[in-house]
């Protein structure tokens, strides 16, 4: 156990990707790490539960960053990462990104092989065959300048210095594509209104924002690197990713304290010196990471009105509302995909609800569930506001879920005929849920930047507080386990470079 009597290095308010990202690195570059995280678990969004001999992932299913090298693509953040904390976490791959079920018929899976899913893709629009290339060009286009940069803090100017002298044409063309939007790009080369729907989805299927608001940047890792790195799921489930974190952070020494709520981060002269617990304890450090969002950070944990984060400077993204079910392995069709997205009508696919994501992960992973069972994991977006009357456990609260549980599950039935009478587990998490679980400000994924804001608005690990760093999906470059794994080491690589022990960039 850590010494409370010494003054710590790093105290990091949660475990999540991002916070355990973080801790590992730091701790083994030297600086003593405390982990507090108010659940008896790790890994926040991206981790797994079990009830009744299935294991759940409690959000995230889609993973990027574990290809082996020598595989093309060099942004295997988790491969890098897991290499150098000597931690193994097996995965298998996941071929096909995500499977779209959409209005007119269209139903196309993203696939790994870029060649064939652009034949698909074609297929569906042969008079946009020009516009279908030439847009997934400039997408790969952006994947190479990415995939060729060493991940590090965009704060850190001695970064900067040497990727900007390293590569100075892939850093120059870089800083001009953080200007430009998905959509805008993609209305460049295609008319098409339902391909430009299409391209909508791609987006929206984890930027949660329409092409048009989505950054090019961020679309080049996600719809390129499928096809490179390609999606690989963790064996054992989401959690597997914490719990290799968490393995690497012990064996270098450091601690995480379960059941250890951070009330309040204290500031004193301007200055992080520590937090108090909800048990009312302090613990002091040299420095603060928090992996709470922007808003619980600032809105919350400060007690210092000076730091408040105004809510219209980002868009407040949705909660949701989750169903884990355990099905007869009866119902699962012959080559069903893992991951599917479902739209109905276009006209309400960024409404609550109108988007439904479905994953049957234990396709990839039988130890998932018991035999002949499989774990279904569907949610949509909703909003906590549209639940505050209920209290949770009442009896219209528990009406309100039972009702949207029939609703998911009668639309699940065009992937999975028959599912309605074969659902022998279901458990049903509401936006109430999703906050209590993460304390996150209104169970939100997170912020959103508006239409036309550089990526680069987007709060970095610096924070007005001298020694109070964030990381997480409130951070550059945003939602995702991928994108709070880049957060998570340009925060380490930052305090480690200001604090007198510079990193070696990952290989
Ligand atoms: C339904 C759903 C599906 C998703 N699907 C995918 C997907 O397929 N692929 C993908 O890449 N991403 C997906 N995501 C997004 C991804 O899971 C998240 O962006 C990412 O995991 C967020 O990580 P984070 O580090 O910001 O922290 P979080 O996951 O938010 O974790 C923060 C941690 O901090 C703890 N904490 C907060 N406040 C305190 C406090 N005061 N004291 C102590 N502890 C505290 C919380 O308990 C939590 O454990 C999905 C998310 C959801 C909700």
């Amino acid at each position: 156990m850590l010494i409370q009597d010494e003054l710590l290095d790093v105290l990091v308010v949660g475990s999540g990707i991002g916070g355990l990202t973080s801790a590992a690195l730091l701790q083994q570059q030297g600086f003593r790490t405390l982990v507090l995280e108010k659940n008896r678990f790790a890994g926040g969004s991206c981790s797994s539960f079990s009830r009744s001999g299935y294991t759940f992932d409690a959000g995230a299913s889609v993973f990027y960053g574990f290809a082996e090298d020598g595989q093309s693509g060099t942004l295997n953040l988790h491969t890098k990462i897991f290499r150098k904390l000597g931690v193994k976490v097996q995965t298998v791959p996941d071929p096909v990104q995500i499977h779209y079920h959409l209005p007119e018929g269209l139903n196309l899976a993203a696939c790994y092989d870029r060649g064939l899913f652009l034949d698909r893709l074609t297929a569906a629009f042969p008079h946009e065959r020009e516009g279908i290339g030439k847009f997934y060009a400039e997408l790969e286009n952006v994947y190479d300048i990415l995939s060729s940069l060493p991940a590090g803090s965009l704060e850190d100017i001695r970064h900067l210095l040497t990727v900007g002298s390293s590569f100075p044409m892939k850093t120059a063309a870089l800083a001009i594509k953080t200007f430009q939007s998905m959509g805008k790009r993609a209305r460049r080369h295609i008319s098409d209104a339902a391909l430009l729907h299409f391209i909508d989805i791609e987006a929206y299927s984890w930027a949660l924002q329409d092409a048009v608001s989505t950054p090019l940047v961020n679309a080049g890792i996600c719809l390129a690197d499928r096809h490179h790195g390609g999606i690989n799921y963790p064996l054992g489930g989401s959690g597997a990713i914490a719990r290799g974190l968490v393995e690497g952070f012990e064996r270098c020494g450091g601690e995480i304290r379960y059941g250890a709520e951070v009330s309040e981060i204290l500031v004193e002269n301007g200055s992080a010196t520590g937090v108090r617990l909800a048990d009312g304890s302090v613990i002091r450090a040299r420095v603060v990471v928090s992996n709470a969002t922007i808003w619980d950070t600032f809105n919350r944990l400060v007690d210092d009105e000076r730091y408040r984060i105004p809510m219209d400077r980002f868009i407040e993204a949705p909660s949701w509302f989750q169903l884990y079910l355990g099905v007869n392995g009866a119902l699962i069709p012959e080559g069903l995909n893992v991951h599917h997205v479902l739209v109905d009508d276009w006209s309400r696919y960024t409404d609550s609800g109108g988007t439904l994501y479905c994953s049957i992960p234990s396709l990839l992973d039988s130890s998932l569930a018991p035999p002949g069972r499989h774990t279904v994991h569907a949610f949509v977006t909703d909003r906590a506001d549209d639940w505050a009357e209920l209290e949770r456990g009442s009896g219209e609260y528990l009406k309100r879920k039972d009702m949207f549980t029939r609703e998911l599950i009668q639309r699940l039935e065009s992937v999975m005929p028959g599912i309605s009478g074969g659902c022998e587990l279901t458990l049903s998490a509401s936006p109430h849920t999703h906050k209590r679980y993460l304390n996150r400000h209104k169970g939100s994924y997170g912020p959103l930047l508006r239409p036309g804001q550089n990526i680069l608005v987007k709060p970095q690990n610096t924070t007005p507080v001298k020694n109070l760093f964030a990381t997480g999906d409130s951070t550059f470059p945003g939602q995702g386990v991928i994108a709070v794994t880049y957060s998570g080491i340009s925060c380490a690589s930052f305090i480690a470079a200001r604090f007198g022990k510079p990193m070696e960039p990952l290989d």
